[in-house]
Formats: structure tokens, sequence, C-alpha cells
């Protein structure tokens, strides 16, 4: 059932996906209605797009010794989605090795950048215990590291609605604010932290009160798009400094911009943490390195057009800004400096659990998960 495959006989998107990564997908098919797209190797087939009848993956199933399937979390029909994968097929708890979130950005123009829980399973046999999705949340597989923390975060309905209020043209200069978290328990994805407005104030960029809080944000409001005669928003390289610096000196964990486009979330990237926690201030070889490398001028930035950029091709949305970031590696330590994450108003408009993952060096060998 394994094939390769004849790209004519499927859809756009699936075109698209076949297209960027022709070398590694496979198809395993049933006819041209069902089948099912995934990276193979080996032993493992790792499910990234199913056509049609979802009883497939029982078929998957019977000839790999370890299967993954990637959902994209969204509130209103992860619980039904997962529900029926695992009834359809029989899945039973033997079958659950673990499950992950995680990011795929490989999958980024299908699923825009949400995370993604990854159910990891093999073929041993079935003893007909279909598990309740509680137990699915209990295999979730903790990214915390020897020397690193890891929390799933997502923005409260409230907080999304006063972000984008913010936006609005009546106010002519940005606004800035703290973030307070809380955590919660959700039922598949386990334990997961709500973002809430705590405070917030004017033109707040440079104050030292929002600076020096753990979780933070600003907004460029309509305004801001006047006077830079653009039509994206994504981060400034003020904006990219004015993190590192707060991580740097108050621990920053997360900076959210509010833009007109989404919310852009910037952290510092896992591999580099490290690095970074030594130091005091931003050493001039980085600082030098940030100015000639992580600046994108967002000035005459049109749609559909958005900004050509040599080698990479149009940054036209807040998507393909955080794609073209996350290919900038600082040399000297080989590893990208921010981790960023955009979240389209379309995606935050319908759904709750529109989560983003951040991590943060562990103190003394613990994890020390501030409220705010
Ligand atoms: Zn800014």
């Amino acid at each position: 059932m394994l094939k390769n495959v004849d790209i004519n006989m499927y859809d756009d998107k699936d075109k698209e996906l076949l297209k960027s990564f022709s070398k590694q997908i496979k198809a395993f098919q049933i006819d041209k209605d069902n089948y099912v797209l995934g990276f193979y190797d080996r032993k493992i087939f790792e499910i990234v797009r199913i056509k049609g009848n979802i009883d497939i993956i029982s078929q998957v199933l019977e000839q790999f010794q370890h299967v993954i399937i990637n959902v994209p979390i969204r509130d209103y029909d992860i619980q039904k989605i997962i529900n029926s994968l695992i009834r359809h097929n029989k899945i039973c708890n033997k079958n659950i090795k673990k499950t992950v979130i995680t990011n795929r950005y490989f999958l980024t123009e299908y699923t825009n950048n949400l995370e993604m829980i990854q159910i990891h399973l093999n073929n041993k046999k079935c003893d007909g215990n279909i598990p309740s999705l509680k137990n699915i949340s209990k295999k979730i597989h903790k990214n915390h590291s020897d020397k690193l923390c890891s929390i799933t975060c997502f923005f409260d309905k409230k907080t999304i609605k006063k972000l984008k209020s913010f936006l609005d043209k009546k106010y002519k200069t940005e606004k800035g604010g703290i973030f307070k978290i809380n955590n919660t328990n959700h039922e598949i994805l386990g334990n997961i932290y709500q973002v809430k407005i705590d405070t917030h104030e004017n033109g707040a960029q440079e104050d030292v009160d929002v600076i020096s809080s753990v979780y933070n944000f600003h907004t460029h409001p309509y305004n801001a798009y006047i006077s830079h005669n653009c039509e994206l928003g994504w981060p400034s390289l003020d904006d990219l400094k004015t993190y590192l610096f707060s991580f740097l000196s108050y621990d920053t964990f997360f900076h959210a911009i509010s833009t007109l486009e989404g919310i852009y979330i910037l952290s510092v990237h896992p591999k580099c943490i490290n690095k970074l926690k030594k130091l005091d201030d931003i050493p001039l070889h980085l600082e030098n390195w940030i100015d000639k490398h992580l600046y994108v001028s967002k000035e005459n930035v049109k749609l559909p057009e958005g900004k050509y950029i040599k080698n990479f091709g149009n940054v036209n949305s807040g998507e393909q800004f955080v794609k073209y970031m996350a290919t900038k590696k600082y040399p000297k330590w080989k590893c990208n400096i921010f981790s960023m994450n955009f979240l389209p108003w379309k995606i935050l408009d319908e759904n709750v659990y529109t989560c983003f993952s951040i991590h943060f060096p562990k103190i003394k060998g613990k994890c020390h998960i501030k409220k705010k």
C-alpha cells in the first residue's frame, strides 16, 4: 500500500505539501479518495495528512511499528478528532507510547503555525481497552530537560478581544502592558497556562514597569502602519533588542506584540538559552549581528507582495516573517537567538486553545513558573 507519489492526483494543498517534501513524503493509499500522506523512515510513519476514511490508520498501524499522528490543537474540534481517531481505529492504552506537544513549522502553510499534539502509537496487539481522553494527557511527554523548562500557553478570550481593541484608530500611540498566567487542566493537553492581561498603559515601550515583568506586550496600532506606510507590522529591530535586554535583565519569558495581522510572540530560543543566561547585557558582537541580520525594514511594504528577500522569497504574512527569522542562526553559537510565534486573528478569534510554547532556564535544577 505504500506508494511513491503521483503528484497529479491530489488536491492543491496536498500538491504544495508534496512539492516541498518530494523526497521524504510517501502516500499510503487505498484509492484516490482515501489516503494518508506522511514521512516514512523504515520503521516510522509520521502522518501529516489524512484524506477520506480515517479507518485507514488501522491499516497503517498494521504495517509500521511506530506511527505518529499530528493533530493541530484547536479548541472546538480537538477532543472530537482524537476521540473518533481512537474509536474508529480501536486504538487502546497499550498502543499509545507517548504524546508530545510540538510545533511543526514545516506544515506552516497548511495549519498556520499552531502547536500540534503528536500521538505516538506502536503496533502492539490491542486488548480492546479503549482509553478515556484523560489518559492521553497523562502520557504527555514533558519537554523539560536537564537545563530547560517549557510550558504551553494560550490567551484567554477576553484578553484576545482587548489586545485587538488596542489597535483601534482612536489610539494615537502604542500601548504596553503586563500579563499574568494561570494554571489550568485540559482534558487532552494536560497542564497548560492561560494568559490574561494584568495591567496596561499608554506608550509603554520603554516603560520600566512593563519591561521588568515576566510576561508582557506592546501594540502596533493602526496609526503605526500609517506612519511607516506599510501593511504588515512585524517586530522591529528595537522590539527584538528590547525583549532580549529584558530577558537578560529581568528574566522576561515572553513578549507579545499585538498587530493588525495577529499576535507575534517573542521568546528566547531553547538552543541558545544557556549561552544567553550567563550574560548581564547584550554583548557587542551579538548586537552587531542582530543589527545586521535581523533587521527587516517595513517601510512601504504592501500586500499582497510583501517584502522580497533574496534567497528566501516574499515575506507577505506573519507566518512568512516567522519562517524567515527561523532561518537566521547566530553563527558563533549555531542557534537562533529568538524563538518566534505568530498567531493570526482569524484563528485567535475562533479558538480558545491557540497554544504556543515557551522555554526558560532552570534555576538550581528547578522550574520556577512565575504567575506574573
Ligand atoms: Zn514594536
